[in-house]
Formats: structure tokens, sequence, C-alpha cells
């Protein structure tokens, strides 16, 4: 049974694929499989810190306590000072709690954990806020700049935020695994809130088709995903990642032609 307590834990990563877990693997299939296998340290770094802090602060009080015991020295500079990533970040819940339109929708069950079959495995998620009765849910989203364009290679073209750190995929899948559990339509919600200086913030929908095109990307690499992290295929190292660059063994030369995307 997948609780608050072992939603993290290795055996669990290995048991279930996540939103995290397939854009691991799209990303780099060797340096997924070295996290699955421990061989690599967990990521801890600031923007996740800095997330987990806003997202503590509207799960419950006892929560965000909680952080705040847990990564005092994270948030400290050695003088005892507040880091200005957190500074920020109290900046950030102080903009979400003045608005009202956040106060209104961010209504629900916090922290939700639903898990569910697709796709041929089994898949958890775990949702910011859940309502049930009025069918939506809302994730809270903490971003750089929110009007922020990216190139994406997957897309080919200009994206925001929302689509270049997969954040479709992940509404996509967590509709569908909450429609089969709840047995009804659920709408899915971005609010974001960025880490400027004063935090600018946006509540996001989401036309229905957007959905489709992932589903449709999933199916297309999940198989072979699944095969990789189940020892049946090798996995491929995207040559580029931390994780690659530090293992890198040079074999041969690489023609010019190869050194980009293109
Ligand atoms: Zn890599």
């Amino acid at each position: 049974m997948l609780t608050e307590d072992n939603y993290y834990d290795n055996d669990n990563h290995w048991k279930y694929m996540s939103v995290s877990q397939f854009k691991d693997f799209m990303s780099c299939e060797a340096k997924a499989m070295a996290k699955l296998n421990r061989a690599i340290p967990e990521e801890n770094t600031e923007a996740f810190l800095v997330g987990n802090y806003v997202h503590s602060v509207f799960e419950s009080e006892k929560s965000h306590e909680t952080f705040l015991t847990n990564h005092e020295s994270d948030m400290l500079t050695k003088a005892g000072k507040t880091r200005a990533p957190f500074i920020q970040a109290e900046k950030m819940v102080e903009r979400l709690k003045e608005d009202d339109f956040f106060y209104n929708l961010y209504k629900g069950e916090k922290e939700v954990i639903v898990t569910g079959e697709l796709f041929g495995t089994e898949w958890k998620g775990k949702i910011d806020c859940l309502n049930v009765e009025e069918g939506y849910f809302v994730d809270l989203k903490t971003t750089a700049d929110i009007g922020k364009r990216y190139f994406s290679p997957r897309y080919r073209k200009w994206v925001s935020f929302v689509e270049e750190y997969g954040y479709v995929l992940q509404m996509a899948i967590y509709k569908i695994l909450l429609g089969e559990k709840y047995n009804k339509e659920f709408t899915p919600y971005i609010y974001a809130v960025s880490k400027q200086d004063p935090p600018n913030v946006q509540a996001i929908d989401f036309v229905n088709a957007r959905f489709a095109h992932e589903l449709e990307y999933v199916e297309q690499n999940i198989e072979h995903i699944l095969k990789v992290k189940y020892g049946e295929q090798i996995p491929t190292p995207c040559g580029s990642c931390d994780y690659c660059r530090a293992n890198k063994v040079i074999t041969g030369f690489t023609e010019v032609e190869e050194l980009i995307d293109r």
C-alpha cells in the first residue's frame, strides 16, 4: 500500500512508474537507471527545496513546520540568517496568500496519492490539491518566469515552461488516474507563482486536445522504457547530462555534424 511515508521509497520507484520517472527515462535512460539503482545521490536541488517550501505552507501548518525543522541547515547561512532563495520563497507564499482567485480555487484534499494501471504498468502520482466533489485538481508550480520561452526539441517549436517541464503530460496522466478511480471527469489546473521579485502569479487551464497528444507520446515510448527499466534492453546514455559527462569514455572521433541537436 502506497502511503505518504513510503511514496518516495526506492522499492516503490521500481514497482510504479511515475510522471517524473517517465521524464527521467525520456531525457536520459542511463541516468534514470543509475537513479533507480541508487548509483547517484538523490538530487535535493535548491529549486526543489524552494518548491517544497511553498507547497508545505499550503498543505498544512504541520507540514510547513516539519519542512522548517528538516531543512533548517539548508535554509540558513553560516551566520544564521535566512538564505536568499528562502526569503524569496516566503515572498511567493505571501503573494499567493493575498490572491483571492488562488484562495478560492485551492480548496480540497492536499497531497493526495493516486495509483492506477495505464499502458501496461502501474502508475503513482501525487495531487497537490484535489477537489473530488467539484471535479477538478490543482498543481502548484514554482517557476523562474511564467512567460519565459524554451526551444523544445520534442515539440519542435518554442514552448512555455508548462510544456518544457512536462506538466501537460503530468496533468494528462493524473486526469486519467483520477477518472478511473472516481469514475468521473476531472479538470486539471496549474497555479503558477514565479521566483521573480515581486512574484508573478497565473491560473492556467488547458484545452482538452493537449492531453490526447501527451498520452500518445507516453504510449509510443512506454514499452521501450519498461524494457529498459526491467532489464530487457540496455539503457542508452544521452551523452550530455551530468551523469553522462561524468561517466563518458571516448572511444573514437565524432564528426562536426553530430555535435549539436538539429
Ligand atoms: Zn545522460
